[in-house]
């Protein structure tokens, strides 16, 4: 041990808390509910956390406790996201689209002794919830109906208060812990789209570390001028960490609620002069789409610069939609088991145009503090040349390296994401992808989304991405129905900008030839259904389970065709 290190000081979200009330108090919080727009400064806002942890203290929270949250983008909620890790226990955001059952599930599996939930989701949740023992308090916050009734939980000992009420009998001074940087800070749950969900449990060094790296020039690059709009909700990885660097940076921030129909995101980018924005495609698809056809709305979204867009392949069509509008598109990857950031897609200087225009839709680089590799099926890297294919592995400070313990059948299975070797650890992801020799990762498909025919793999995610270029296709997703001959076979869900059945009919009669100029013909969908509006999951992506319950459930149509 050598001695004359440098300092020790611990990587906590107290250093967000700290920063932004001793520079940035005065920066602002804009919460648009559906009842009208809630404005707040920072040092309001950390006042106000200082109660929530009084209030906890007062519950007989300890380190290491789980708190959840049932709660949409809101002040009320940073707060809480403030509160919690910062006085040493564990924030466990659950997703609000849950069923009522599956959020029991959850809230049991964590163990959470506290409940934080918005009074319009306490109340939707109705008489299937059945609240688990562990939680002794439940805390409504006041969202779209302060005045609203709110009803005791059925069949429990827990205590129910009301969030202002509560906050209004604490002090805002409160003695905040040094704290440890290995202590968790945060529980999020892997959304389930392809299996049952998972908990993934954020440490504080492994939250400070990837807001750090939120900041970075060359990654997201939050700064404090920005205006931040997490429209992802923020019991989705975080809001995929964009709070946390908000305050790091400064940066204001605008709160949609649960509020992203595009009308209500154009006011909120006008009102709060909102430069970045960010959410999984479906939501700036159909925002593309109000723009282009509402001058009005154009001229109310001036201020709004770039989107870091992730959760889903982004298409061209989308990236040169928003640059018509003078708005940035930037490819980003994540899951919630990174934290999620991963890879952010950004023009290296030692790359010709022509290559990087054609890059422009992998989802790119790894972000400083991120190692990617693609490997085989026995392991092995493949070669990095842009073309061959294998799982994508990912290994950084910020990254999982186990599952949180418990449903039981689930943990043997799931601790399989994880490899030792090279010296270090992985995660594997299960996205197939390729990395070319600059370094920029292409997602192939996701494993349990590749199509099998004929012996050969078909690209559900490439075919999608080719649809969306369609100047008629509005949404597209393309799934496997089982064929005798072929093994599966690619159909194609579409929805179209226009619902004209002529449209329908135009569209089935070019899809083919316009496929065929990026795809040999074994590869294209015979089969075409449409829907007005594709189905969505729990985190507002194409719900590609619901589609392919569909297609199990119907026969091969021809006549769609
Ligand atoms: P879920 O796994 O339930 O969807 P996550 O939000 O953690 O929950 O999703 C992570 C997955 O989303 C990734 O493994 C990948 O398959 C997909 N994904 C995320 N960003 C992109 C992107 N830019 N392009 C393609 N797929 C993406």
């Amino acid at each position: 041990m050598l001695y004359g290190l440098m300092q020790s000081v611990p990587l906590t979200l107290n250093m967000v808390r700290e920063r932004v009330g001793e520079l940035y108090p005065g920066k602002t919080v804009v919460t648009r509910f559906s009842s009208g727009f809630h404005s707040c400064t920072y040092g309001e806002l950390l006042e106000r956390a200082g109660r929530v942890a009084n209030l906890l203290k007062d519950f007989g929270l300890r380190r290491g406790d789980r708190v959840a949250t049932l709660a949409w983008n809101s002040h009320r909620h940073l707060e809480v996201y403030v509160a919690v890790p910062c006085m040493g226990a564990v924030l466990h955001t659950v997703n609000a689209r849950l069923a009522a059952r599956d959020v029991a599930t959850l809230l049991d599996h964590a163990g959470d002794t506290v409940l934080f939930v918005d009074h319009s989701i306490w109340r939707t949740l109705g008489s299937d919830f059945q609240l688990p023992d562990c939680i002794r308090h439940v805390v409504v916050c006041e969202d779209e109906d302060p005045e609203g009734a709110v009803e005791a939980p059925r069949a429990s000992n827990a205590t129910l208060g009301r969030y202002e009420d509560l906050l209004a009998g604490y002090p805002s001074a409160f003695a905040w812990p040094s704290l440890d940087e290995k202590e968790a800070a945060g529980l999020c749950y892997t959304s389930g789209t392809t299996g049952d969900p998972k908990g993934v449990l954020y440490s504080h060094r492994s939250t400070t570390l990837h807001t750090l790296s939120c900041l970075f020039a060359d990654g997201v690059s939050m700064r404090e001028r920005d205006v931040c709009m997490p429209a992802v909700p923020m019991f989705h990885a975080n809001a995929w960490g964009f709070p946390y660097a908000a305050l790091m940076a400064g940066a204001s921030l605008a709160l949609p609620s649960r509020q992203t129909d595009p009308q209500s995101l154009v006011e909120l980018i006008e009102r709060a002069k909102v430069t970045i924005a960010t959410a999984v495609p479906t939501v700036w698809t159909n925002f593309l789409e109000f723009i282009r056809s509402n001058q009005a709305a154009t001229g109310k979204i001036q201020t709004l610069r770039r989107l870091p867009i992730g959760g889903a392949a982004v298409s061209r069509s989308l990236i040169d939609g928003f640059s018509e509008f003078g708005i940035e598109v930037m490819h980003c990857w994540g899951m919630t088991e990174i934290s999620p950031l991963g890879l952010t897609n950004l023009d290296r200087s030692d790359v010709d145009a022509e290559t990087l225009k054609a890059t422009r839709t992998a989802q790119g680089l790894a972000v400083p503090g991120c190692s990617v590799r693609v490997v085989d099926g026995e392991g092995r890297r493949c070669p990095t040349d842009g073309r061959s294919s294998g799982e994508l592995q990912i290994s950084s400070p910020w990254a999982a390296s186990a599952y949180f313990p418990g449903i039981a059948e689930n943990v043997n299975r799931a601790q399989t994401s994880f490899v030792y070797s090279e010296g270090r650890e992985w995660l594997r992801t299960g996205d197939v992808a390729t990395i070319d020799s600059h370094g920029y990762v292409r997602i192939v498909d996701r494993t349990k989304d590749l199509i099998k025919s004929g012996g050969e793999w078909i690209s559900s995610q490439e075919l999608e991405l080719q649809l969306m270029n369609h100047p008629a296709v509005r949404e597209a997703a393309v799934v496997a129905r089982a064929d005798v001959k072929w093994q599966e076979r690619p159909v194609a869900c579409i929805s179209l900008r226009s619902d004209n059945p002529e449209e329908r009919q135009r569209f089935v009669s070019t899809m083919q030839t316009f496929l065929s100029r990026t795809f040999p013909k074994w590869q294209i969908p015979k089969e075409v259904k449409f829907w007005d509006e594709l189905p969505k999951g729990k985190t507002g992506k194409i719900d590609k389970n619901a589609l392919r319950d569909w297609v199990a459930g119907t026969e091969f149509d021809r006549a769609e065709i």
